[in-house]
């Protein structure tokens, strides 16, 4: 039985913690936050409720097992995304790949050689990724099962190598560029999946999520981790809200402990389950044990891109919010405007970019009022925008955070006619909100840069490490990997339960 703390309570840490404390270790979980959760919390107000940030997530065979194994199956019950995608080029509803297609091949007739070529190519990225979508991960497993659930990947693992070397440090622009003329419609619809300038492994990733793995915890991710915390406790394991470390205590190399409020508590090991920056430019009381050239690469890394977030609850019925709707999230592209999102300079920024309209009352009525329903609007969002969102200068700040909601607000009126009227309730969250209340560098929403050329790990995207360079201290949270995301954090889990055993 060893001692363990853990930092943080997103989904990294809950489900570390969860496997550690089954397997008899005394774990301790602290989470500056007042509720457990990190990305994927989500809050009450007025009678809606409202995800914090994290509205979906994919990889429904990792959660499954994840769940199975935790013994909280029955607790969580999830249900497929359904994504309505609107521009002034076309409408329909992104259900397979083939909608995709039919869509932009006829929005885009002049562009038949480039949808040809753009198509062959997500056809063979989808091909050698599938078969490892749909499925738990080897690490979830030990022994023979681990062999047996590596068979996917030593099978179609070296011609997946062969697309990744053809692809190395390829971005989606690029693909765009290849396909399509600059400064048009077509190309920016390209241009613009995912993540700014995503390595293309992301976008076979993309597509086959958003065709085949897509879902939503239907009674709120807030339940999903408040059943992951109360197996926990119930497991022996001490979670302790609003207690943020302060410190990770070493001694001879090694992680001995963290100090909290003023407070040491002794652990065999300490597992980071929050930022990673923070981890070793912050929390670390000895720097000195990680090699200068290590810490100057962590502090110059750059991380993933922000959001912009407003939370609206409406007077409006769910079935009135249906028809103009049509899908649970409806994702809006302009696709015209000049836009370049590195430019914090942009003041007219989100009265152009792209933005999502979600609503957690059609997935689930329960989660508003009765005859009541609600919408979140999510757009990406530059962190250092606008001089860091006029950081430091209170009342300036949150002038532009009202300006920015009521932009939106006014632009989805596109896609919700009267939308101003109905609104009972309204907030919003900048990058710097979830900076406040995750401690995520920046407000990353996922890790490090998807920019295949801004890597911060060395070998493919999706390699992960849980071990540092500080013996007995471990990276438990989705910065294990390039790209985050909750299966990344779920691999982090894994990884450090089985090193420590
Ligand atoms: C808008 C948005 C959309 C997303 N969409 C998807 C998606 O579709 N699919 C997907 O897979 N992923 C998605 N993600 C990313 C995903 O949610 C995250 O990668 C994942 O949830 C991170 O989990 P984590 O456990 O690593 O850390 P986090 O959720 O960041 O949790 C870290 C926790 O640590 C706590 N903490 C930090 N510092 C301290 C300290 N010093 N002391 C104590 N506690 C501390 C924080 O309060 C927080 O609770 C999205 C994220 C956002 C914001």
């Amino acid at each position: 039985m060893k001692k363990i703390v853990i930092i943080g309570s997103g989904i990294g840490g809950l489900t570390a913690a969860c496997l550690l404390a089954k397997k008899g270790h005394r774990v301790t979980l602290f989470e500056s936050h007042s509720a457990p959760g990190g990305y994927t919390a989500g809050f009450w107000k007025k009678g809606f409720y409202f995800e914090s940030g994290t509205l979906a997530y994919e990889s429904s065979g990792v959660m499954d097992k994840t769940l199975a194994d935790i013994g909280i199956a029955d607790q969580v019950r999830r249900i497929r995304k359904k994504d309505r995608w609107v521009s002034p080029y076309f409408d329909f509803e992104f259900r397979t790949l083939d909608d995709f297609k039919t869509a932009a091949r006829t929005a885009f007739p002049e562009s038949k050689a480039g949808l040809d070529g753009y198509f062959a190519e997500i056809d063979k990225l989808s091909a050698v990724m599938e078969p490892f979508i749909l499925k738990p991960m080897p690490m979830q497993f030990a022994g023979l099962k681990a062999l047996r659930a590596t068979l996917p990947y030593i099978l179609a693992g070296p011609k997946y190598l062969r697309i990744q070397k053809a692809y190395k440090g390829k971005t989606v622009l690029d693909m765009a560029d290849t396909f399509f003329p600059k400064g048009t419609p077509v190309h920016r619809l390209f241009a613009d999946i995912g993540y700014p300038e995503m390595g293309m492994e992301g976008l076979g990733g993309f597509f086959l999520t958003m065709t085949k793995d897509y879902w939503h915890v239907a009674d709120g991710m807030q339940r999903l981790a408040d059943a992951l915390a109360a197996k926990f406790q119930d497991a022996g394991g001490t979670l302790k809200l609003r207690s943020r470390v302060d410190k990770i205590l070493t001694a001879g190399g090694a992680a001995v402990g963290i100090e909290s409020g003023g407070v040491r508590f002794e652990a065999d090991f300490v597992i980071s389950a929050c930022d990673y920056k923070s981890t070793f430019l912050n929390l670390l009381d000895n720097p000195a044990l990680v090699p200068a050239a290590q810490m100057e690469k962590i502090r110059r890394a750059e991380v993933s891109e922000g959001v912009f977030t407003v939370y609206l609850g409406l007077s409006t019925p769910n079935a009135e919010l249906e028809r103009s709707m049509k899908a649970y999230s409806v994702n809006y592209s302009p696709l015209g405007g000049n836009i370049d999102f590195a430019d914090p300079g942009d003041a007219d920024y989100f009265a152009k970019c792209g933005f999502g309209l979600h609503s957690l009352s059609l997935i689930n009525p329960a989660l508003a009022p009765e005859g009541k329903s609600s919408l979140m609007i999510q757009a990406m969002s530059p962190y250092r925008w606008q001089d860091n969102w006029h950081k430091g200068d209170r009342e300036a700040y949150r002038a532009l955070k009202d300006k920015v909601r009521e932009v939106l607000v006014e632009r989805a009126e596109a896609i919700v006619p009267g939308l101003r009227s109905a609104i009972e309730f309204q907030d919003a969250a900048t990058p710097l909100t979830y900076e406040r209340y995750t401690g995520n560098t920046d407000g990353a929403t996922s890790a490090w840069s998807w920019n295949p050329r801004k890597k911060f790990y060395e070998g493919g995207m999706s390699k992960m490490t849980v071990a540092t360079p500080v013996r007995n201290l471990l990276i438990g949270s989705c910065w294990v990997g390039q790209i985050g995301g909750i299966p990344s954090a779920i691999a982090a889990a894994y990884l450090c339960a089985k090193k420590i055993g």
